[in-house]
């Protein structure tokens, strides 16, 4: 039996963990002490050791990326942490820089220093106002105790720290319309490469890391490279934060290491809702193929989730019981990502707007054997045509769900309209 693995929320029950006295009594700004007297190059590789993958969903190698950084280049570096969490079902950093932003701004002063950036950005979802305010309490606190600034802690390294509030744009959270807003445009992806790691904001080498990744860098420099990589799998190091939630007995966040199974959560979560079972869910958020109940086992690594037909993405797991209507969450999800798609391909701003009618169309009961052709059809030319990858997250639910309940689909336009009662679920109210 896995058992949960709490770093990054270990202090969330402590009524001041926020604090920057709470942080540091528990332990909160030691590694960077640490991380001041080892040279940049011996930290990179340090979270290359540690196999840490990128917690944002693509599973990038951190290390890696920061490797890329040209050094001796004469341009500017620098940091950019993506907290635009918005995919849905997802809400593992928004808690993390509610309960605990000062071991982030940690993970932000650490990497700067590893990839020898003077300037870091936060750049955090607008809609999130209460944690920006968290966030830039954090920040305040620890410019005054001397981490951030000129020569922080006497080292010589100075770095300047900015939060920056989007405007509440999905595609703001694909990194490179993130770093157009940042520069002040309309957030749209650009062409890569360049990746940002050679050309990102200003045109200069750029690290984008997701919360939870810069998050996971003291423990790593704290504890060693080693001790991280002892959990998890072969390939799917460490630990991560899973979100679970819809109809089941205790939703939250649940940090364990990579390769625990959906089994072992919902035990640790107490089981689904009492009296239904388990019908659907995702394994990382709505971008993310669904599973049903036979993956109910399957290793929540990186790997082992790709081999059983989906991807770990945010390792958001929604779950989903008998009462709730496929097609309707289909519809819902498509009308989700009609809304967001940015409009800059033809094959996402107008296959999503299609999709979206047809979907509706078959949740009503009015459509036909024809119309789930179609749905399949567009799905097929949204997919690898797009620009980015909200396109493509978008086809997930609409292969998946007709793969696994095309009887659902055809019910409702044999039935003349939706066999489920909305009022028996409380997933889509
Ligand atoms: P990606 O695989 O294109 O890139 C992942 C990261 O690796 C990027 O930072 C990219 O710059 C870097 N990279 C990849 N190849 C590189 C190379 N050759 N050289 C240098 N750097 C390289 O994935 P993506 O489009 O950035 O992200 C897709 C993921 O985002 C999905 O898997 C989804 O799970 C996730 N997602 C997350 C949220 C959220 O709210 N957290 C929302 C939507 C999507
Ligand atoms: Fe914009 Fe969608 Fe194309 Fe991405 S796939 S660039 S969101 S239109």
């Amino acid at each position: 039996m896995t058992t949960l693995t709490p770093v990054l929320t270990a202090t969330w029950d402590q009524p001041d963990s926020f604090t920057i006295e709470g942080y540091q009594r528990n332990g909160g700004y030691q590694a960077l002490r640490k991380a001041l007297t080892m040279d940049p190059d011996a930290i990179i590789q340090a979270v290359k050791d540690s196999g840490l993958r990128g917690r944002g969903g693509a599973g990038f190698p951190t290390g890696m990326k920061w490797g890329f950084i040209p050094q001796n280049d004469g341009k500017p570096h620098y940091l950019v942490v993506n907290a635009d969490e918005s995919e849905p079902g997802t809400c593992k950093d928004i808690p993390l820089m509610m309960a605990n932003p000062h071991v982030l701004v940690e993970g932000v002063i650490i990497s700067a220093y590893a990839i020898r950036a003077n300037h870091a950005f936060i750049y955090i979802r607008g809609e999130v106002l209460h944690v920006i305010r968290r966030v830039q309490q954090a920040v305040r606190e620890a410019y005054e105790a001397g981490y951030l600034g000129k020569n922080i802690l006497g080292s010589g390294f100075d770095l300047e720290l900015v939060v920056h509030c989007g405007a509440g744009a999905y595609i703001c959270g694909e990194e490179t319309a993130l770093l157009d807003s940042l520069e002040g445009y309309r957030g749209q992806p650009r062409l890569k490469p360049p990746f940002p790691a050679v050309a990102g904001l200003y045109a200069s080498p750029t690290v984008i890391n997701n919360v939870e990744s810069i998050s996971s860098v003291p423990s790593i420099i704290a504890n060693g490279a080693n001790w991280f990589a002892s959990m998890g799998t072969e390939r799917s190091k460490g630990f991560g934060i899973f979100s679970l939630s819809g109809h089941v007995k205790r939703p939250g966040q649940y940090e364990a290491p990579l390769g625990i199974t959906l089994r072992e959560l919902l035990e640790m979560a107490g089981g689904i809702r009492e009296g239904h079972r388990l019908k659907f869910w995702t394994p990382g958020g709505s971008s993310t193929p669904i599973f049903t109940e036979e993956h109910i086992d399957v290793p929540l690594d990186f790997e082992s989730v790709g081999k059983a037909g989906s991807m770990l993405g945010t390792r958001a797991l929604q779950i989903f019981d008998e009462t709730t209507c496929v097609v309707r969450a289909a519809m819902r999800w498509i009308e989700f990502y009609a809304h967001e798609s940015c409009g800059k391909c033809t094959p996402c701003r107008e296959g999503t707007y299609w999709l979206k009618q047809v979907l509706q169309r078959l949740e009503r009961g009015q459509g036909t054997e024809e119309d789930l052709a179609t749905i399949t059809d567009i799905a097929d030319n949204i997919l690898g045509r797009s620009f980015c990858a909200l396109g493509d997250g978008a086809t997930s639910i609409v292969h998946s769900s007709v793969k696994h309940f095309r009887d659902e689909y055809i019910q409702h336009f044999e039935n003349g309209g939706c066999p489920f009662d909305p009022a028996a679920s409380t997933a889509w109210s």
